[in-house]
């Protein structure tokens, strides 16, 4: 009997213990009849270029690259790719031709969730970030490219926020705005918003109190109020969102999207939505059950 090798696919960060990128992945190379398995490994950022030796000699399907590696796994790959290229963040590891090429499908995730979840269109809008981290950084450079109207960047870090603005004018000649959280203007800019998004970590598990300090109420009544945390499922930010009567869209369906990019990344194939937001929700939900 031939027997075919069963494909190693894995997530490199620390810590990856809570991380739901195996149940989506798994799930999804079942859903598709793809011989492989998804293992999350504990990387500490001395272990990375080893790390990434085993994926050329272990031949691996792919790796995802979580914190705090994007960044830094830059120089152990051949080349970056995409958006990728634009941001200098990898969140997905691909072998092509004996060469191991990074991607990061975080942007991209979050406009197709906004697209199909958030039926919104970001062409034209006016778009306000909170936070000008990582994740933010991802959406910002597509935000750029997708033809927004405005881009307001809200930063507790003038410095970053500055860098950020530079770096989206010197790659794509998108000029952003940086604001503060306690600037007055924020005012005029949450009045005038279409979607506002937190890309900050506030109000993510255990701290789930905790929200952006955003004026949510001037908001006129159909800005889309986005939250990247997706657990718990219904933020702080996003429940006084939903009290004021606006639209919300939550961090799972981005998650679910950037998966699914990265599966396609590593095998041709789409495995579908439905189902691996459907498993991750109810996983979620169980989580935030026990936690009361
Ligand atoms: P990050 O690189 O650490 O950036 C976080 C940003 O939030 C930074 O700008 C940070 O400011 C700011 N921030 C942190 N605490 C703050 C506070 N108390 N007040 C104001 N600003 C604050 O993290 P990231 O990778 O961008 O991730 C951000 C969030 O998005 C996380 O919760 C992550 O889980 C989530 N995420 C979700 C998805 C998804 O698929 N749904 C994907 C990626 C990320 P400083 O720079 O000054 O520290």
């Amino acid at each position: 009997m031939k027997t075919v090798a069963r494909r190693l696919f894995g997530l490199f960060g620390d810590p990856v213990g809570h991380s739901l990128s195996p149940h989506l992945q798994n799930e999804a190379f079942r859903l598709l009849g793809i011989n492989g398995v998804y293992l999350s490994f504990a990387i500490k950022p001395a272990e990375l270029g080893a790390a990434v030796e085993a994926v050329r000699c272990l031949k691996m399907g792919g790796v995802n690259i979580t914190i705090p590696h994007k960044e830094r796994i830059v120089p152990y790959l051949d080349r970056l790719a995409g958006d990728a290229l634009l941001t200098g963040s990898v969140n997905t590891v691909v072998p092509e031709d004996g060469k191991l090429v990074g991607y990061s499908t975080d942007g991209e995730g979050f406009l197709l969730s906004l697209r199909h979840q958030g039926q919104m269109e970001p062409a034209g809008k006016k778009v306000v970030l909170l936070g000008v981290g990582g994740a933010a950084r991802a959406l910002a450079f597509r935000f750029a490219q997708e033809g927004v109207a405005a881009l307001y960047l809200v930063g507790r870090n003038p410095e970053k926020t500055a860098g950020l603005r530079a770096d989206l004018l010197d790659r794509t000649g998108f000029s952003a705005r940086g604001l503060s959280f306690s600037e007055p203007a924020l005012m005029k800019v949450a009045a005038e918003a279409d979607l506002v998004i937190n890309a900050t970590p506030l109000g993510m598990f255990p701290a789930v109190k905790e929200q952006p300090a955003f004026p949510l109420a001037v908001c006129h009544r159909d800005c889309l109020v986005a939250d990247l945390v997706y657990h718990p499922l219904e933020t702080a930010f996003l429940r006084e969102a939903r009290k004021l009567g606006l639209p919300t869209l939550e961090g799972l369906g981005m998650l679910v999207y950037q998966g699914i990019l990265a599966c396609r990344l590593w095998t041709g194939l789409t495995p579908p939505f439905a189902p691996l937001f459907q498993l991750l929700n109810g996983l979620l939900a169980k989580k935030e059950a026990f936690h009361g």
